[in-house]
Formats: structure tokens, sequence, C-alpha cells
């Protein structure tokens, strides 16, 4: 799943900046943006890039030159600010301006561009995503071999709070759960029906590196993934998050580098496409049957509380601000004390309606 980063977006609310009379915070999604007081009303279409945009240099975004330009890159990136104490996350812009917009970066000369509420802009404006550097060390050989489960990813709650958040708010307390979001980087470990494979986000490996000697720490997973199979009949695969030392800033403060479960997938035949993913029992008792440490799970009486309202732009306030209180600390004791978690990951208990909410804190400073 790609995400939208430009797309065609109404304004859903207009919120005022206390001590601010120039500016306002206009909300798209549920996502809070700063904007000059009285340029958008309520129901407007705008044009709307998401964080971690990269905007090609094309003259109707100089503008963006003092808050958003990356030498490095040689493009606008777009990130998570602060002004006057409110957070504001992507940039809008009137919808008059899409057609020049659209001429500038395809170079083309268009006299009407045609658009609808939630049209994904990403490809016909050529944005593409920031992707933060990850690791240290060579990573040797690939393996050409198609991923028979799909990567990890995680949708952000500000893009689908209408769709997920009905269904934690009817549901119990024991009906969900919250697992600690660790920011190291991918890592999936499996059988399938033709080859054993180690990968990172995107690639399987052929070589040492830092994900195939990691995962050795756990013993012969192979040996015990085949073993497994030739038992039951069931091809298992692992995903999980590789944290430690030359991972990201190590915020968990780890000795050494060290693998956290977040997925486990099964399949009666080992082939594309024919992997489920388990329940969150199976998943723990997998996890302990194979002797894999999983991602941290928040304990049932520090669980958030979706009844205390049933509004569900209030609800993502909540959820933004309880994250905003998650610290590595509480599960790694090397992490330093003040440390903010990147955030938390929900799920029910089935795997479905799954979302992250990200701390703001994090996004801004690294949540130190
Ligand atoms: P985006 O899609 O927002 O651009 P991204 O795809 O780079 O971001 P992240 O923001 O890091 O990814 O969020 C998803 C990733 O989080 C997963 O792919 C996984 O590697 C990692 N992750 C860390 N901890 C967990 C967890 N507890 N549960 C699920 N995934 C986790
Ligand atoms: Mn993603």
């Amino acid at each position: 799943m790609s995400r939208k980063l430009a797309s065609i977006q109404k304004i859903k609310a207009i919120k005022p900046i206390e001590g601010a009379d120039r500016i306002e915070i206009v909300q798209v999604l549920n996502w809070d943006c700063v904007a000059q007081k009285g340029e958008y009303q309520v129901g407007d279409m705008v044009i709307y890039f998401e964080i971690d945009s990269l905007l090609p240099d094309i003259p109707a975004f100089t503008f963006l030159k003092g808050s958003s330009w990356s030498q490095k890159l040689n493009k606008y990136k777009i990130s998570t600010h602060k002004f006057r104490g409110q957070i504001s996350q992507g940039l809008v812009i009137p919808i008059h301006k899409l057609r020049e917009i659209y001429n500038q970066i395809n170079d083309t000369s268009f006299s009407s561009i045609d658009y609808d509420e939630g049209d994904d802009l990403t490809e016909l404006l050529k944005i593409e995503k920031y992707e933060p550097p990850v690791s240290n060390g060579p990573l040797g050989e690939i393996i050409n071999h198609e991923w028979y489960v799909p990567k990890t990813d995680e949708e952000r709650i500000q893009v689908c709070a209408q769709d997920v958040l009905p269904e934690y708010m009817k549901s119990e307390r024991g009906d969900w759960y919250a697992s600690v979001k660790l920011d190291g980087t991918s890592c999936t470990v499996g059988l399938f029906e033709d080859a054993f494979l180690i990968g990172g986000r995107n690639q399987w490996y052929k070589d040492e590196n830092m994900y195939t000697t990691t995962v050795k720490k756990y013993g012969d997973i192979e040996k015990h993934l085949r073993d497994y199979q030739k038992l039951t009949g069931k091809y298992i695969v692992f995903q999980g998050e590789l944290c430690g030392p030359g991972i990201q800033s190590n915020r968990l403060g780890l000795k050494e580098k060290e693998w956290f479960i977040f997925n486990v997938w099964v399949s009666d035949t080992g082939k594309m496409d024919s992997y489920k993913k388990l329940d969150f029992l199976r998943f723990l008792n997998m996890c302990n049957d194979f002797g894999l440490p999983h991602v941290p799970i928040i304990p049932v009486g520090a669980k958030f509380d979706f009844k205390t309202t049933t509004n569900i732009d209030e609800t993502v306030e909540m959820l933004l601000k309880y994250v905003d209180g998650i610290k590595y600390r509480t599960f790694f004791d090397d992490a330093s004390p003040n440390q903010i978690a990147e955030g938390l990951v929900f799920r029910k208990n089935d795997m479905t309606y799954s979302f992250k909410v990200v701390s703001n804190k994090f996004l801004l400073k690294g949540g130190e």
C-alpha cells in the first residue's frame, strides 16, 4: 500500500490558535495544518501534501524556500513543524493552483484539470516519499525472490480514523491490543515452498549482514521452521523490527542488535499470497514456541479508553496525547529515562483494523 502523499481534500474544520491573530488551524482528514487566517473556509477543496512528501523545485513552490528547502535532497521536504506552540503537519494549497502546479511539474500547458475529493495526485505531480537512511554496514548480495507475504506497513491514524475508530469505540477493551512502535528497521524471516529467506524491508539477503547475523542469535530458525513444517504441515513467516546500535538512533538503548516480532504468518502450501496472519493469542504462542521476543504490549491497566467520547476527531486528539506519554524506558531498562516512544500500533485481536499513532513529540525532536 503506497501512501497518498498528494491528494485532493476538503477543509473539514477551522480552529483558532490561542494567542495568534494572523494564523489558524485548518483540518484536512485528521491532520492539523497552520494557515493564514481567512485563507480557507470549511468545505473548500484543496491540494494536500502529507508529511514526508518531497516536492520538486518549481516556481509555484518557491514560497517554501525558507521553511522546507533541502539542499541535500534538492527538493522541498514537508515535515512536522510547530508555530506558536501549534503542531502543523502537511502542506495545504488552494485548489486554483492545481493547473499551474501540474503544468510546471509536467512541462505541459493544460488550461483546466478535472478533480474530485480524495483523488490521488502523488503520481500526477511526481511526488516522492522521503525515506530516512537506515542501516550501517554493507548488506551484501541480494536474492531475487518474490514476496509471498505482504511487506510490512501500518496506516497512520490521521488518514484512516473514520474507517478504523468506530470499530474500537464499539468494542470491549479486551478485543484489541496496542504494541509499542519500535524505531528500528523491518526484518522478515520465513519458510516458503521453495526457500528459507531472511530479508529487510524490501529485499532478501544472501550474504552475512546485520539481518542474517542478528536472526542467527535466536538459534537455527531455518531448522526449527523446517521441523515445524514436517510436523504440522504449516509454513511460518515472522516479521519484526530489528533494533539496536547502528540502527536509527538506537533509542531503546540496546547493547546489541535484537529482533522484536510483530507479525506471524502461516500457510498450508508456502505459496505466494497463501499466508494468513495469526491472531493475537496465536501470535504470542508462536513467538514463545520459537523463543523469539515480540514487540512490547501495553498492559491492560494502561490501555487507552475508547469509551470517553463518541467523537472521532476528539478521539484522534486524545490518542495523540496518549502516545506522547509512552516511554521506551518502561519496557527497555537502558533507554534514556525521558525518551518518548515513536508511537503505538493498535490492532483488533484478529489483526484487522490496524493503525499506527506516531507521537508528534517524537516527530518534532526525536522525543528526547
Ligand atoms: P509511512 O508508511 O508512514 O511512510 P513507513 O512505511 O516508513 O512509514 P513506519 O512509519 O516506520 O513505516 O511504520 C510502519 C513500520 O513500523 C512497519 O513496517 C514496521 O517495520 C515498524 N514497526 C515497529 N514497531 C512495530 C509494531 N509494534 N507493530 C507493527 N509494526 C511496527
Ligand atoms: Mn508505509
